[in-house]
């Protein structure tokens, strides 16, 4: 059978099917049309062909990965209003988005202050920057995790649990220091940590500052020896700022009791 432009669409279809390229198998005839139009060197066409594959294919894969990363939705870097905690430097922040100081080194990041003050919007938003940038990252809840760490140790397969936590970057465990935990609850937790310790990254987030954890967990020496690797290489954000949902509450409230003012009451109807 001769060559024609029919048969090499069904054999340029063939190829990037067998290949699993996809993207490029729905792009193809269009840039091939405007190559041929435009009279492109056929380098300039493979490139873009190229090109096309890859987008849609980091593309996905950040959908992947956002989805897997369970991330409480809509906090952003961008939605965080820096201005209501002082204490924080928008560029520390943004520097930290970016990953690749810490997230290569498996250091930490630890974030502490009074509830309300912002930390797991903080700790949403970093990890959604650290995804677009490529990594991997697991939002948890403490408790849910340490639940499914003790029962994976009843099964006996704690080890491999905690091992596959291994595939994410960044850890994130919000509200680390939730109270009334026992002996085997937290052991689980700190074996975590103990397995993360400057290979793999986490994200903590806590109420109390250190000096109370004592009261929290129930072994002081383990306590210690977990502070110990988690502060080992850190980063700290001190977050002591009044809860951002009650000040608004009040502020809300404040401008709804306020007495009309002279513009108010001067303003044209
Ligand atoms: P924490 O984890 O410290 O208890 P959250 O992050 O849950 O606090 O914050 C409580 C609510 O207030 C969330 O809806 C969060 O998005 C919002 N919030 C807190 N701090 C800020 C901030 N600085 N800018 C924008 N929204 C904030
Ligand atoms: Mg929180």
């Amino acid at each position: 059978m001769s060559a024609t432009p029919e048969t090499d669409a069904v054999r340029v279809n063939l190829c990037l099917s067998e290949l699993r390229l996809p993207d490029a198998k729905l792009a193809w005839t269009a840039l091939a049309a405007r190559a041929d139009k435009e009279g492109w060197p056929a380098a300039r066409l493979l490139a873009a062909l190229g090109e096309q594959e890859l987008a849609e294919r980091n593309r996905r894969r950040f959908e992947r990965h956002l989805d897997e990363a369970r991330l409480p939705p809509g906090k952003t870097l961008d939605a965080f209003d820096f201005t209501a905690v002082p204490t924080l430097s928008k560029a520390q922040l943004h520097a930290l988005a970016a990953g690749d100081a810490w997230i290569e080194k498996g250091a930490n990041l630890l974030c502490f202050g009074p509830p309300g003050g912002g930390k797991s919007h903080l700790a949403a938003a970093l990890g959604r920057a650290l995804i677009e940038k490529g990594w991997r990252v697991l939002f948890a809840k403490t408790t849910d995790l340490v639940q499914k760490l003790q029962i994976a140790r009843r099964d006996l397969a704690l080890e491999s649990a905690i091992a596959k936590l291994d595939k994410y970057h960044l850890l994130i465990l919000d509200d680390f220091a939730y109270a009334a935990k026992n002996q085997a609850e937290t052991s689980v937790l700190f074996e975590l940590i103990g397995a993360r310790y400057e290979r793999r990254s986490v994200l903590v987030t806590a109420n109390q500052p250190f000096a109370e954890w004592g009261k929290i967990f129930p072994d002081p020496a383990m306590t210690l020896a977990a502070i110990d690797r988690l502060v080992h290489h850190s980063t700290i954000l001190e977050m002591n700022v009044e809860s951002y949902r009650r000040k608004h509450a009040i502020d809300k409230a404040r401008a709804v009791s306020r007495p009309p003012t002279r513009e108010t009451i001067n303003a044209p109807s």
